[in-house]
């Protein structure tokens, strides 16, 4: 039995040095140079259940975000929309010290309604990553609430014409929802599209190209990470922050977290 309980104890001390050294490494590391794009869907304090049980999950109630933001505030970030950081890519612009993109997918009415306001009272931007066939049906942003939206400084990008996942379709019908979405936008009064977001975080090595043969400059994934100048702009990775459970303490452990996955040397896109 004695050797049974130094065995463990041993094991337990192997155990406990190891995940001290762990924790020391990523600590000492100094902070990587990558930058997050946050990636949210709704701002409502409407009961999302009633219409879509699975809506829970995906919403952030204003009086969260609004911690949140100003969390980001007190912590030095500077939100930039995705055009500043392809200038900046391109040397025509410099990244603020501690650079952050707030992205927003599918184009909930309440992004105009609820987050809007939170956003303007921080002096903050974003990018709204809009479904086209969705403008204007029930629950979504309509044309007079987009162009508002991009006046006070919100950046609205493509999520597809009908958020089908792009992997699923044949390369025509891809080539349909990418360029349909843009253009019809940019029929409507949105300036150049030139963000986009891959429906249900889909993309394979064909997209890249065929996103820049239709004129856009990036696209984010929902894979985890952050994002340097060096990132494939086409495959840029995100923090999701779903509905937090644990508040303000969840968020700061979701930023930590794709800061450690940085230190870790994760943040190079895995070639699959
Ligand atoms: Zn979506």
């Amino acid at each position: 039995m004695k050797i049974v309980f130094a065995w463990i104890k041993r094991f337990l001390g192997i155990l406990a040095g190891s995940l001290m050294a762990f924790l020391l490494y990523l600590y000492a590391t100094p902070a990587p140079e990558g930058f997050p794009v946050l990636e949210y869907h709704m701002v409502t304090s409407r009961d999302v259940t009633i219409t879509d049980s699975n809506a829970y999950a995906y919403n952030v109630p204003p009086e969260d975000f609004r911690e949140q933001l100003d969390y980001l505030q007190e912590q030095g970030y500077t939100t930039i929309s995705m055009l500043e950081y392809m200038k900046a890519r391109k040397g025509k612009a410099e990244l603020p010290e501690k650079p952050i993109i707030l992205t927003f997918d599918d184009g909930y009415m309440d992004n105009y309604a609820e987050m809007l306001p939170i956003l303007e009272e921080h002096g903050m931007k974003a990018t709204v990553y809009m479904i086209t066939n969705h403008i204007g049906t029930p629950g979504y942003l309509g044309w007079e609430e987009l162009r508002a939206m991009q006046e006070r400084g919100v950046e609205i990008g493509s999520h597809t014409a009908n958020h089908l996942p792009l992997t699923t379709l044949s390369p025509e019908e891809r080539e349909e929802e990418v360029y349909l979405s843009k253009l019809l936008m940019e029929w409507n009064g949105i300036r150049t599209v030139f963000s986009f977001s891959y429906p249900n975080g889909a993309y394979d090595e064909t997209m890249p190209g065929l996103l820049q043969k239709n004129e856009y400059l990036t696209a984010v994934t929902g894979d985890a990470g952050l994002n340097t100048v060096e990132t494939d702009p086409f495959l840029m990775q995100r923090v999701n922050i779903p509905h937090p459970r644990w508040g303000i303490l969840e968020f700061r452990y979701r930023l930590w977290k794709a800061e450690a996955f940085a230190k870790l040397g994760m943040w190079q896109h895995k070639k699959s």
